[in-house]
């Protein structure tokens, strides 16, 4: 057996080639940073949920008509994906007021906005992912006006399902993080959703108690990580690999 080759590492993520041209394999590691890689650790079994849960959600993105790369499930950590040149834009869209918002505006966190509002991030870890607006991003030719038409129309189409599908299981969507790829299809191009949807990229708050069950755990060295990771992907019905029924998400009255 050849080893397979590796065309990426990231923070948390590995990519690897896939069985056929245009493909990749997306492996979940285990580790997190935050703060700019001023904190690092690994968490035991974190990339075995987020791709749980991220395959879950690209999954039923697939089915209501919103174009993603993900192919199919391999294994715990691994899913096939499409490979795509990603726009170097980080698309942030928030409900609540949290993070970095409520720091640079001063709006207390949990108040809810008047509506959702989308930004976007340069993709440069050297830079530290500074805030864009459309005039950098065009300006500097990482994406045309074109494509911020399309990562906006489906940014906002993706937080209307999310939030339904997060509300039914009693979790406030309160922000995310997205990334987009540019599919190439013979002389086509069209972007796509690409990267990962996980409580790493997410703000997850329960509604009744507003535990958060996301990455702030992490940043906020609140502890309890796995598990709140774990309650996500419980009240969505995707807990284990091998549940004798996989229902879907549970309602919650
Ligand atoms: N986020 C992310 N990766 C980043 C920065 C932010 O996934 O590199 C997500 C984060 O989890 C949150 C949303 O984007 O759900 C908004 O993050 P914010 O701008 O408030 O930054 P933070 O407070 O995390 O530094």
């Amino acid at each position: 057996m050849s080893r397979r080759r590796r065309v990426f590492e990231g923070k948390a993520k590995v990519l690897y080639e896939g069985p056929e041209p245009g493909t990749l394999i997306q492996h979940f590691k285990d580790d997190t940073t935050a703060l700019n890689n001023q904190k690092q650790a690994t968490i035991e079994g974190k990339g075995v949920l987020n791709n749980r849960i991220s395959e879950f959600i690209f999954s039923r993105l697939n089915e209501i008509g919103v174009p993603t790369h993900f192919i199919r499930a391999i294994n715990m950590r691994e899913q096939l994906i499409r490979e795509v040149e990603i726009i170097p834009c980080e698309v942030v869209v928030r409900n609540v007021a949290a993070g970095s918002l409520s720091t640079r505006l001063g709006i207390e966190e949990g108040t809810l906005l008047p509506r959702s509002i989308i930004e976007f991030y340069y993709k440069s870890d050297e830079l530290s992912h500074p805030m864009v607006s459309e005039e950098h991003i065009t300006a500097f030719g990482w994406s045309t006006p074109q494509e911020i038409d399309d990562m906006m129309a489906l940014g906002l189409r993706i937080n209307d399902f999310l939030t339904g599908l997060f509300l039914g299981i009693g979790i406030r969507l309160v922000d995310f993080k997205i990334e987009f790829g540019r599919l190439y299809e013979g002389d086509m191009v069209r972007v796509i959703l690409a990267d990962e949807i996980s409580p790493d990229s997410c703000r997850l708050w329960d509604i009744r108690t507003n535990d958060k069950l996301d990455k702030d755990r992490f940043r906020r060295d609140m502890g309890g990580l796995i598990e709140a990771y774990q309650e996500v992907a419980r009240r969505l019905g995707i807990l284990f690999e091998n549940e004798p029924k996989r229902r879907g998400p549970t309602l919650v009255k």
